[in-house]
């Protein structure tokens, strides 16, 4: 006689452990007989959203980046997360700016990283982003434009970048840290202070005091 799965109403043949081999192998991945409840796509994605990512070098001034952990979509190499909505792959930053507009984006629409980085979700003020002389609706650290933005913002970065080493203090836009600031971070560093213990009062990473007291950031700051 064949043993029957032990789960109530279950009329399977007990394959292992008294059970059947679905009620078996889900014990084995949940933990538990039953289903798990199915999350609807929202909760799904924020449950797959780590909310205290570091803060981009790239605008820093709208806090810090929400990284998604989802998987990748499957178009190779797109390197952009993604969640499947009613059996389609959207990207998680797309995602993210139809969640916080309320509308579904056009298949023209590029969404614009403010921060570069492409695991970002972040969505939650509403605002404006400068692209050249175009002002476009952002949410968070996610922008609405076109393919030509994206690239004319992808330009000013680079560009942005290149003068790195003397990058005008509080105007280069990039800029938390006010010039009076500066001057009292030298001083205490110069007083014997840790730059890590300077670097945390002031909410910045190590490596910019470090780079402050190089002379390679706020060089123009006396
Ligand atoms: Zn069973
Ligand atoms: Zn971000």
């Amino acid at each position: 006689m064949r043993l029957q799965c032990t789960v109530p109403g279950c009329p399977r043949p007990a394959i292992n452990d008294r059970l059947c081999t679905t009620h078996y192998t889900r014990r084995g991945r949940s933990g538990r007989l039953d289903l798990l409840p199915k999350l609807s796509p929202v909760e799904r994605f924020w449950q797959h959203t780590d909310k205290n990512g570091p803060t981009p070098a790239s605008h820093p001034e709208y806090g810090n980046c929400w990284i998604s952990d989802l998987g990748l979509a499957g178009n190779a190499g797109s390197g952009y997360p993604a969640i499947k909505v009613a059996g389609r792959q959207v990207k998680a930053h797309r995602y993210a700016v139809e969640q916080a507009s309320g509308s579904a984006l056009n298949a023209a629409d590029v969404v614009l990283h403010t921060c570069d980085v492409p695991r970002c979700v972040r969505n939650d003020e509403a605002g404006t982003y400068a692209v050249g002389e175009r002002l476009l609706p952002r949410w968070g650290h996610l922008a609405i434009g076109t393919a030509a933005d994206n690239i004319a913002d992808a330009i000013a970065k680079r560009r942005g970048r290149r003068v790195g080493h003397d990058q005008r203090g509080a105007r280069n836009g990039h800029a938390r840290l006010s010039e009076a600031a500066v001057r009292t971070i030298r001083a205490r560093c110069l007083g014997g202070e840790t730059q890590t213990a300077v670097a945390r009062d002031y909410g910045v990473s190590s490596r910019t005091v470090n780079a402050i007291m190089r002379g390679a950031l706020w060089r123009s700051v006396r």
